[in-house]
């Protein structure tokens, strides 16, 4: 597709957003779907809810349970079949009352034919975003075009496979780039979550962080003194209307925490419930109704403060002596001065390498006392700018499109620089080699 091409298709994605109260209008109530949320020539649809019935659509796709991918998705919802994983589909009828008699969940890992979109398969690869979160890698024919787009595919009709891969949401690892539905081919379009597609935005790997923190839990029980009892617990967003699924972002610290102390996990049963969704066998097995039963305890967030952390260890008192917190927090993004705004693609691989976490990285906030400390845990669920530029340069690809951030022409010309850049290095070399990472879950 030529540049051009592509700038109209934004322009009209743009004008179809901001002037949406007159096109409500005019299009009888309905937003209309920007062109980049349908997969071009098929009749599939990705975390489109908020458009209500797109023409031409017969399969809506979502990719994960975040309230911004599912908007409008309710108990009202009839406008056609909505393909997920197990995980999301319990969510989604559980919480959001969506009519089971929409909702197929598909397997994980396996090809599977889509009905009533021309012999379309898909295959759901996990995304590392939050449970039930997944990829899907779709491949077949161009065979309508489905959407609000004025825009017409030229290969409607022709016998060339093309090949999707739609990232949702996602912590890109080298996981992805050797999955079996995608290792060594060539892929069409790329739909990119780039939330943080600028080279500002420098962390390490989630297990890292993860494992510091279970190992830092351990220390500190393994540890004690006679007579101190400690308490975990581990903050997550309180459960508003908005942020229903924000607790599942924590569910890994948590279990790897509960697994580190050999301990069951406590939370109040309606956060259990929704955990219970995922259908995970050592999840379900840790989750307890008794906080007696645990010394790791999942509470809201707002809860990790110093005066939070006290209340809540004196509910326990004679059992319990000593409370750590652990606060899931976003990244601090402190520019280091001289940092390079414009790294060059092989700069970028070589200092991910040198992107390391320990439990001596993991710093109390405040000022920690003998029967209360706070631990911030800088944590992210999206992939940092070099996990995406890993992930470029991994597979071949022919186009990558943006679905975060896409609102100003300012920052889609941002991340179409960095396409740009990636497209100019794979030529240089072999767009098939995975780059060399450290282990399978990150580069
Ligand atoms: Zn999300």
């Amino acid at each position: 597709m030529s540049s051009n091409r592509d700038n109209e298709l934004w322009k009209e994605a743009a004008v179809v957003e901001e002037k949406s109260s007159r096109f409500l209008k005019a299009n009888g109530g309905r937003r209309k779907a920007p062109f980049y949320k349908i997969m071009q020539g098929m009749p599939i649809a990705v975390d489109a809810f908020r458009y209500g019935t797109i023409p031409g659509v017969t399969a809506y796709f979502l990719t994960h349970a975040h309230s911004d991918h599912y908007t409008n998705l309710s108990s009202t919802w009839e406008s056609g079949p909505i393909y997920c994983s197990q995980g999301t589909a319990n969510l989604i009828i559980h919480m959001l009352s969506v009519d089971c008699k929409w909702v197929h969940p598909l397997p994980m890992d396996v090809p599977t034919v889509i009905p009533n979109t021309n012999g379309v398969q898909v295959t759901l690869i996990e995304a590392n975003h939050c449970p039930g979160s997944s990829l899907f890698f779709f491949e077949g024919l161009q065979t309508v075009d489905a959407g609000d787009s004025c825009a017409k595919s030229p290969f409607i009709g022709s016998s060339k496979i093309f090949r999707y891969l739609h990232c949702g949401d996602f912590r890109a690892s080298p996981r992805h780039v050797l999955h079996p539905a995608v290792k060594g081919k060539l892929i069409d379009h790329v739909y990119l979550d780039t939330t943080y597609l600028d080279p500002k935005y420098t962390f390490p790997p989630q297990p890292l962080v993860i494992s510091a923190c279970a190992e830092f839990a351990h220390k500190m029980v393994k540890h004690k003194e006679v007579d101190i009892h400690p308490l975990v617990v581990v903050g997550t967003y309180s459960i508003g209307k908005e942020r229903i699924f924000a607790l599942l972002l924590t569910v890994p610290l948590l279990v790897a925490i509960a697994r580190a102390l050999k301990t069951k996990i406590y939370c109040d049963a309606r956060k259990a419930a929704i955990l219970r969704c995922q259908e995970d066998p050592e999840l379900n097995a840790l989750l307890t109704s008794k906080p007696m039963d645990s010394i790791v305890h999942l509470v809201p967030l707002g809860m990790i403060t110093s005066d939070g952390l006290k209340t809540y260890l004196d509910r326990f008192k004679g059992s319990y002596t000593k409370i750590i917190g652990f606060r899931p927090t976003g990244w601090t993004f402190s520019q280091t001065a001289g940092a390079d705004q414009l790294p060059s693609v092989s700069c970028t691989l070589a200092r991910t390498q040198q992107k390391n976490f320990t439990c001596a990285d993991l710093r109390p906030s405040g000022k920690p006392t003998s029967t209360l400390q706070i631990i911030p845990v800088p944590y992210s669920e999206h992939s940092s700018f070099y996990e995406l530029t890993c992930f470029a340069m991994s597979f071949d690809w022919v186009k990558m499109i943006a679905t975060v951030n896409v609102g100003s022409q300012t920052s889609r010309g941002k991340m179409a620089r960095w396409f740009s850049k990636w497209e100019a290095e794979r030529k240089k070399r072999d767009a098939t080699t995975v780059v060399p990472h450290r282990h399978p879950d990150y580069w």
